[in-house]
């Protein structure tokens, strides 16, 4: 991987280190990825490939103790993910094309699904998920006739980490692993 990267995941490697509260990381950790993502110059192609069937999820890094992962998103057209939550912090990064997120909530009475604000993400900007800011949200690609890749990374190994999807008409969500896409051949 390129300079730029492993000089993100050093950043982010010293900035876990001190091990900073939430509200003191993420403002930390959108100034290095907005870094990152302010050139796309530095991704190798293996991890941009995208899958005519589904998105992709390639893991970029995963930190030697979970701390954080990374894990890089290739969106074809017309794709989105299923409505689902993260469990832990979490920052996107936008690095081609553009996507947009819907941030939904759940009702404290009904566990209905209230459609929230939707971000549409351009290059370099970030966007960020938590329990604590908004965690239940859905993502598509914005483009019509491109893929849209953007960068994510997550306050632990999130390709293991038990979450949740929601369907609309039902209440309770179901549990699911996302696991990461294998590298292309
Ligand atoms: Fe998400």
């Amino acid at each position: 991987m390129s300079g730029k990267f492993e000089a993100f995941i050093a950043g982010m490697t010293t900035l876990l280190d001190m091990k900073p509260s939430e509200s003191d990381l993420l403002p930390v950790c959108g100034k290095l990825l907005g870094e990152l993502v302010s050139t796309d110059d530095w991704l190798p192609d293996a991890y941009a490939v995208s899958n005519p069937e589904t998105y992709c999820q390639y893991l970029l890094y995963k930190d030697p103790d979970s701390r954080f992962s990374v894990v890089s998103f290739v969106w074809g057209v017309n794709q989105e993910s299923p409505i689902h939550d993260h469990r832990v912090w979490g920052a996107i990064g936008m690095l081609r094309g553009a996507e947009t997120g819907t941030l939904y909530a759940r009702d404290a009475d009904t566990g209905q699904l209230i459609e929230g604000e939707s971000l549409t993400l351009k290059p370099g900007m970030v966007d960020f998920v938590s329990p604590r800011l908004g965690d239940i949200h859905r993502v598509k690609n914005a483009e019509s006739d491109q893929a849209s890749i953007s960068i994510h990374i997550y306050g632990a190994d999130i390709g293991a980490v038990e979450r949740r999807v929601y369907d609309p008409k039902t209440v309770d969500p179901s549990p699911f692993i996302s696991g990461y896409t294998p590298l292309p051949k």
